[in-house]
């Protein structure tokens, strides 16, 4: 039910956005969603049609978009997106330990990867 509560916080968004914008419809809505946020961008999709319905947005066209997660090193610094772990799975929660492409180490912190975000919305005046 993640994917339920997400679209509803998107779908409030949306039309206070649009309300703001005094849009008439909203065209297009952008989403970029971590790869390791958790969430299926189809169920995602689902629900936010389901909250769409009979508003301003009920026939705006969805992207989503998932955007590669970073991590950054405590120890040294560095960041970057997350370094393939072996197992042919990127991303901390699968394989076995994340490690620091620079140094090595294993003191590595998500910086992003597991948001969900409205990118952009385009409305009709
Ligand atoms: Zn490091």
């Amino acid at each position: 039910m993640h994917e339920a509560s997400i679209a509803e916080s998107i779908v409030r968004s949306v039309l206070r956005a649009a309300a703001e914008a005094k849009a008439e419809k909203v065209e297009s809505v952008t989403l970029e969603f971590g790869e390791w946020s958790a969430f299926e961008p189809a169920q995602v999709e689902f629900w936010l049609k389901v909250g769409f319905e009979n508003t301003p947005a009920a026939a705006a066209a969805l992207e989503i978009r998932t955007v590669p997660g970073r991590i950054r090193c405590r120890a040294c610094g560095a960041e970057g997106a997350c370094p393939q772990n072996g197992s042919g799975v990127t991303g901390p929660f699968v394989g076995p330990v994340l490690e620091c492409p620079s140094c090595g180490g294993s003191d590595v912190e998500i910086i992003s990867g597991r948001e969900a975000v409205v990118k952009s919305i385009r409305v009709v005046k």
